[in-house]
């Protein structure tokens, strides 16, 4: 049977019916064919800077073009220019997936194309929102106190949070703003050093300087050291701060360490601050029941951000913040002009009262069909193995002496480096070569294309980072990786007999 031909765009309207089913069943195979073979493609991006861009019109065509012509494009040009986050052995930063039940959620949201700002905008959107992410928080094990709201990124997670725990100051900020102002104290937030970039960036957002955010010093285990906080709000105070916001990491970027809730949560009460906890990565762990604990005392703290996008199989971008006083967060953001008013307004949630967008996206249908698929047992079997996976590559870690932990384990992120017998002058010597030697391992795993992990510095040294996240990864590509990270070692050693001038 011959293809029918393709038609160009009708003159007005969008494409035929008959079309859009012939390309959607041809879109669908083409996608479960992608994720079939993902793991055959080079996990990085295999290109230069420009070079996608060098092959791409530089003006927009100015009649129709087939269809054929465009998915016979994205295979040429836009698959090559991928790095592939769906592939099982992408270690690197947060390993993240996205699931079947996300896709179908993404592509039923693309066709309603609801901007859900008022309730009647979409009464679907703002009602599921509300039962979906109180079973996110039932699964989590959060108390009912907690009340969800989706963003798009942890970082507008937080951001929200923070400028709701302002609010709480009541210094007339929402109304007066904060420049020019003699009145007003210099106000500060406090995490730890270990911290995501992305709360320094809320605070430059909100307008508090980067000098509003001090950074606590962490412990030998790289979770927030409490006492030291509580000497730092107090010295502030002493010099005219005011202290009002205190974000504790439960699963930091680095390392997945996790702050002690429990010592910091009665230091904050004290101080009448707001606890914000982000949980961007670690929180979904919560599902398991086995690690319910690492959210531990957060029945306490004012506001958690959970990342269903990181570790919930689920399409990006979904971010939830669960927030105790959801009034505070809606006096700071809520502004209702006379084109946007209802006769319903008082009775329901509009998600635009919550945030600085208007319109929000559908978001909500995705992880409401990942968690119905799944199950809440289903998704605590994937991240149970994810842990499982990641301790058994640091036990190999951990019994080679050419390779060595650079931190507690405690979910599914690995951090460690080769420390092969060489010779140096003294340790800062040592280190140093050390650094070029991980950095050439790393670099050199990812030019085999078969796997991609990152890095980071935990105590000046170079740690490479193995994150296990990804719905496809089982315990064969985790032993790949194992053996790619041994066969790189050998060969840079190998390399460096030949040539002993050589760093690596
Ligand atoms: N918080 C933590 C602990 C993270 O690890 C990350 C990203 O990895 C973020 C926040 C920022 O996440 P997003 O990209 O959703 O803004």
């Amino acid at each position: 049977m011959t293809e029918p031909q393709a038609k160009l765009a009708p003159a007005l309207g969008d494409m035929s019916k008959e079309e859009f089913r012939r390309f959607g069943h041809q879109l669908v195979d083409w996608v479960a064919e992608y994720l079939e073979h993902v793991e055959e493609l080079p996990v990085l991006a295999q290109i230069e800077p420009g070079d996608l861009k060098a092959q791409l019109p530089s003006a927009p065509p100015a009649q129709s073009e087939p269809m054929e012509q465009i998915i016979a494009d994205v295979d040429r040009l836009i698959v090559p220019a991928l790095t592939h986050w769906s592939h099982p052995s992408f270690f690197a930063y947060f390993a993240t997936s996205t699931s079947a039940p996300g896709i179908f959620g993404e592509l039923l949201s693309a066709a309603f194309d609801n901007k859900a700002m008022l309730w009647r905008t979409s009464p679907a959107s703002t009602e599921l929102e509300e039962v979906t992410l109180d079973w996110l928080r039932q699964m989590m094990g959060l108390d009912a106190g907690m009340h969800g709201i989706i963003y798009d990124t942890a970082s507008v997670s937080s951001m929200h949070a923070i400028a709701a725990a302002r609010e709480g100051v009541e210094l007339r900020i929402r109304e007066e703003g904060m420049s020019g102002r003699q009145d007003l104290p210099l106000l500060r937030v406090y995490a730890s050093e270990q911290a995501h970039s992305s709360i320094e960036k809320c605070v430059i957002t909100l307008g508090l300087g980067q000098r509003g955010l001090r950074k606590i010093p962490t412990d030998s285990e790289f979770r927030m050291d409490a006492k030291a906080l509580a000497a730092a709000i107090e010295e502030d105070k002493v010099n005219g701060f005011v202290p009002f916001c205190i974000v504790a990491t439960v699963g930091t970027t680095s390392t997945s360490s996790i702050d002690p809730v429990a010592e910091i949560i009665p230091i904050g009460e004290k101080h009448q601050m707001w606890l914000h906890v982000d949980a961007a990565y670690a929180g979904s762990a919560a599902v398991v029941p086995e690690l319910r604990h690492i959210l531990q005392s957060c029945e306490r703290a004012d506001s958690l951000v959970v990342n269903p996008h990181k570790w919930l199989f689920t399409p990006f971008d979904l971010s939830v913040l669960y927030c105790r006083h959801l009034n505070l967060l809606r006096r700071a953001f809520s502004l209702v002009p006379e084109y946007l008013r209802t006769p319903e307004q008082e009775q329901v949630r509009s998600g635009s009262d919550y945030g600085i967008q208007l319109g929000r996206r559908f978001r909500a249908l995705k992880l409401w069909m990942v968690i119905r698929y799944f199950g809440h047992e289903g998704l605590a079997a994937r991240i149970r193995e994810h842990c499982r996976l990641a301790k058994l590559f640091a036990s190999w870690v951990e019994a080679d002496p050419n390779w060595e932990l650079l931190a507690p384990a405690p979910l599914a992120l690995v951090c460690f480096r080769a420390c092969p017998r060489l010779e140096a002058r003294d340790e800062t010597a040592r280190n140093g070569r050390l650094d070029v030697l991980n950095e050439a391992i790393m670099h050199g795993v990812t030019a085999t294309g078969q796997a991609l992990l990152s890095h980071t510095k935990l105590n000046d040294k170079l740690a490479l980072r193995l994150s296990i996240g990804n719905i496809r990864t089982t315990e064969k590509h985790v032993r790949q990786v194992w053996d790619l990270l041994n066969e790189q070692l050998k060969l840079l050693q190998s390399r460096t007999a030949e040539n002993p001038g050589r760093t690596t």
